[in-house]
């Protein structure tokens, strides 16, 4: 008989006005015995709806059961087998709108915390270095080029590796990781995972190359010229997008993208780094998404006063994952809802004063489903700050667009693909990620990565 409470166990958090002043991570993890109470809780469903809402179909409650019997090392496997990086999407899946959304115990109370037990099942392994023995891997001696090094580069090398295939993966920064190493900060997912993760990759045999800009140091026609069979395009969404409004180029106005890179890749919250950041006291922060809270959420620990989330739809629409909204709220973070900024204003040294906004209501829904934004007019506010951080969205960086004529690209910039193949117009090469779909979500990245390696693998199994 299941644990039939009707609530999750408890995630053990920092309390916000403690990790208000801190970078570490705010939920601490389950010990085993919160684990175990919390997997006993599923009811092991025959129809198994949890797995169909796993873009990347991790055998959920079979790792469960395992979790419940202690074979704590069993479970990380379970997962492992359809999930390259779960420490990092045990933190941050949106599983309220994936596997968490369809579980059974939801229907009277609260699902079973999918999420949390997968990051404990991947913690408890990666800090155990306690895997199933893997078999040596036979080597088919194909070379496989992957460009970037995020969820989708990192999980179409990992299938690709354990097929036998030889794989480099070239990034662009000095930082394996993408967005989980510039974006996303350390208090929700410390980077120290993710190292752990790409080593695990590493051990597999995967080679990576860093500090190098495919389309610059080598473009995608010569990376066949080196040898290699195929390339996998997985360069993701890093070109943010500005609102096009009067006073975006004063002092104190920023990206997400460059705001969250210089605090979290280049370590602006630590003394001991020399990165410049304006120590700002009055923040602004547009947009309602994962990125604006974190940026949020990181400007409040780089010591701001006061904070303020400016978005133009109403609470219930943000796309921001419930707990990371929640937890800002609960840190202090300022919501001021229904509103979209219509020019940001400077003083006479050209430094950011405020931002004068329209006030906004709900209309008919639009093509996402969510209601359009419409200004109410004559109703505006201005809001004193010193920095504005612009988090509206972005798009693929059109480098690889313009070295590479051959494969085709849309209108937003994206690759185009053959959805269930990630095969591109030019033959050998494949796409998946960001990069296709524009911003989107890791687990779809990893998923969309994973898609491409079968299909590169059937590729190059035909060119022998
Ligand atoms: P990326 O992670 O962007 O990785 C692409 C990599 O390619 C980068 O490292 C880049 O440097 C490299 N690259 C680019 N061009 C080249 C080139 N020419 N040569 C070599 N390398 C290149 N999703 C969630 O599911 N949950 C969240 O909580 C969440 N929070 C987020 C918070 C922030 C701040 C951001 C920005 C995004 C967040 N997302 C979240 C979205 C998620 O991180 C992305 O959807 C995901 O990382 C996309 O993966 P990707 O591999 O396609 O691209
Ligand atoms: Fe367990 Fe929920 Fe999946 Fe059913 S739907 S098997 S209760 S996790």
């Amino acid at each position: 008989m299941a644990n039939m409470q009707a609530h999750k166990t408890e995630m053990p958090v920092q309390p916000p006005e403690v990790r208000r002043a801190n970078f570490e991570e705010v939920a601490t993890g389950y010990t085993i015995e919160q684990a175990q109470q919390e997997a006993d809780r599923c009811l092991r469903c025959k129809h198994r709806p949890c797995v169909n809402g796993c873009p990347v179909g991790v055998a959920i409650p079979e790792f469960l059961v395992q979790i419940v019997e202690g074979n704590i090392a069993k479970a990380a496997d379970i997962i492992q087998q359809t999930n390259t990086l779960p420490a990092v999407c045990g933190r941050v899946c949106p599983q309220e709108n994936q596997c968490e959304k369809l579980c059974v115990r939801g229907i009277k109370g609260e699902p079973v915390g999918i999420g949390r037990l997968e990051r404990f099942a991947a913690d408890y392994a990666l800090q155990h270095h306690d895997t199933a023995d893997k078999a040596a891997i036979p080597e088919t001696g194909r070379r496989v080029a992957v460009i970037g090094s995020g969820p989708a580069g990192l999980s179409c090398a990992g299938a690709l590796r354990s097929m036998g295939h030889s794989v480099t993966v070239f990034e662009a920064f000095h930082k394996v990781g993408g967005v989980l190493v510039y974006g996303i900060p350390e208090f929700r997912l410390p980077k120290e995972i993710v190292r752990q993760e790409v080593q695990h990759l590493v051990d597999m045999g995967v080679a990576i190359v860093t500090n190098c800009v495919i389309g610059r140091a080598m473009t995608i026609d010569e990376l066949f010229a080196e040898g290699y069979e195929a390339v996998f395009i997985g360069s993701g969404a890093g070109l943010p997008t500005f609102m096009q409004i009067p006073g975006e180029n004063l002092n104190g106005v920023y990206s997400a993208n460059e705001f969250l890179t210089r605090t979290n890749l280049m370590r602006a919250y630590d003394n001991r780094s020399d990165t410049p950041l304006l120590g700002a006291k009055r923040v602004v922060v547009v947009g309602g998404g994962n990125v604006a809270m974190d940026a949020a959420r990181c400007a409040l620990r780089l010591g701001a006063e006061t904070v303020t989330v400016v978005y133009r739809r109403s609470l219930d629409e943000m796309p921001a994952r419930e707990e990371e909204i929640h937890h800002a709220q609960e840190e202090g973070i300022q919501f001021q809802m229904l509103t979209n900024p219509r020019e940001i204003l400077g003083d006479d040294t050209f430094a950011v004063s405020g931002i004068a906004c329209d006030m906004m209501a709900l209309g008919e829904a639009d093509a996402s489903g969510r209601r359009r934004p419409i200004v109410v007019e004559g109703e505006t506010i201005t809001i004193d700050c010193d920095c504005v951080i612009m988090a509206i969205g972005s798009s693929p960086n059109p480098l690889l667009r313009m070295t590479t004529p051959d494969v085709a690209f849309n209108r937003r910039g994206c690759v185009e693909v053959a959805a269930e193949t990630g095969q591109t117009s030019r033959k050998g090469v494949f796409a998946g990620g960001d990069a296709v779909t524009g911003a989107a979500t890791v687990i779809l990245a990893m998923g969309a990565g994973r898609t491409a390696a079968q299909e590169i693998d059937q590729y190059l199994t035909k060119l022998s």
